[in-house]
């Protein structure tokens, strides 16, 4: 079994092949995929892939790259979405210092707002942080966010920092580039940080795995992420696979 806590299967790189893709997630072993929103619309895509497979559940959010356009119509249609029975999670949400497509002031503000709107439907949360570490620590430190439930996607900080969230109850997520040479922090992460706190990720399209570095990436390649994590500490495949499934259930709360 393994889940891949963070995908974007309603991306437009998959309109040829979505079908085959979730297939062969789902033969290579993977039990659960969450789609995360990024806007409206992304989110609505996810809501309805939840609905149409069985193995997908749906996150919605709208990413700080897309924050300037919103208002508080958005929050509500978010809001009404979050009614519907495979949406675990709000997502994702955050900073984004590194393309600053929004101005930092929009990011903050409506990164906030969306905290508050897990908040009001108690539903977890999926964190995008790039860039932005401090700020986005103090953020979800000040909201209390361990209470609701809350995961730090493709975590790209320091240990010293991983340690600080799983204190205060935050998951931490590792992605593909656990698996590149280069990758020395986040390994030192996957080794510190006690299986109990990790999730696992493709963020298919995007950051794929080696041995597939450099072309699409798709959920059946959490597997890699799962493997690298194993050799890293030492331990087997399968009890990463288990112990990771476990802590995305216990999370997004799916029975
Ligand atoms: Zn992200
Ligand atoms: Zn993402």
């Amino acid at each position: 079994m393994l889940f891949d806590s963070h995908a974007h299967l309603d991306d437009s790189r998959f309109d040829r092949d979505r079908d085959a893709v979730i297939r062969a997630a789902k033969e290579s072993g993977l039990q659960y995929i969450l789609n995360a929103g990024a806007s409206l619309t992304t989110s609505v895509k996810a809501v309805n892939l939840s609905e149409k497979y069985e193995m997908i559940y749906a996150a919605v959010g709208v990413h700080p790259h897309d924050v300037k356009d919103m208002d508080e119509d958005t929050i509500e249609v978010l809001k009404s979405l979050t009614n519907k029975k495979k949406v675990v999670a709000v997502g994702e949400i955050g900073l984004d210092y590194y393309y600053n497509h929004s101005p930092k002031e929009e990011q903050r503000k409506w990164f906030k707002r969306q905290i508050e709107l897990a908040k009001e439907v108690n539903l977890p949360i999926i964190i995008h942080d790039r860039d932005a570490n401090q700020e986005t620590f103090d953020i979800l430190k000040q909201h209390q966010v361990g209470d609701i439930g809350c995961v730090m996607h493709c975590y790209s900080g320091s240990v010293e920092l991983a340690k600080e969230y799983i204190k205060r109850g935050i998951y931490i997520s590792i992605a593909g580039p656990l698996t590149f040479n280069n990758a020395k922090k986040v390994q030192q992460v996957a080794r510190e940080i006690p299986l109990e706190w990790l999730l696992v990720e493709t963020d298919c399209p995007y950051l794929t795995p080696v041995p597939y570095r450099g072309k699409r990436n798709e959920s059946a390649y959490v597997r890699y992420v799962a493997e690298a994590i194993a050799e890293i500490k030492g331990i087997s495949f399968e009890e990463v696979a288990e112990t990771t499934t476990k802590n995305a259930k216990k999370l997004f709360r799916i029975e």
